[in-house]
């Protein structure tokens, strides 16, 4: 049995019997699942009683309290990266859409007749290169919502 089996055959059976330790259920994956994924190098952090009191948030690369995680149906029972990482994604992501939509509009003014295509080239110009910026801000992490 390869070991991946092997660990949703044990974790199968934790959830059989409803025992939800996320502490044991960590270890297991730990012993048995593949290395891949970051838990190695980063492990959550536990208490004395084998809970996860603190997790790496692979957006803001550092531990954060357990509490900024929304749960989710990973290795470790919680999302990768904090809660506020997904808010400063969501806003990247709607600032670049709005950026694309207005690129689209300017594409349907052109058709209508109501703007030249060099001004629709400069507005698209525009936009790309502040959809790069906000590209770069987000690689950086920069926090957008200040
Ligand atoms: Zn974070």
């Amino acid at each position: 049995m390869k070991k991946q089996e092997q660990l949703d055959l044990v974790l199968d059976i934790l959830k059989t019997h409803k025992i939800n330790n996320d502490a044991l259920t960590l270890e297991l994956t730990e012993l048995l699942g593949p290395k891949a994924g970051g838990l190695s190098t980063n492990p959550p952090k536990l208490n004395d009683d084998g809970e996860i009191v603190e997790l790496w948030c692979t957006w803001h690369k550092c531990y954060e309290p357990v509490e900024s995680f929304a749960k989710r149906q990973t290795k470790t029972g919680y999302n990768r990266h904090c809660t506020e990482a997904t808010k400063q994604c969501r806003l990247y992501e709607a600032e670049v859409k709005k950026l694309q939509k207005l690129t689209k509009e300017q594409m349907e003014m052109v058709l209508e007749g109501e703007i030249s295509v060099e001004q629709a080239k400069t507005i698209k110009e525009d936009n790309d290169a502040k959809i790069a910026e906000l590209n770069e801000l987000k690689e950086q992490k920069v926090d957008f919502a200040k």
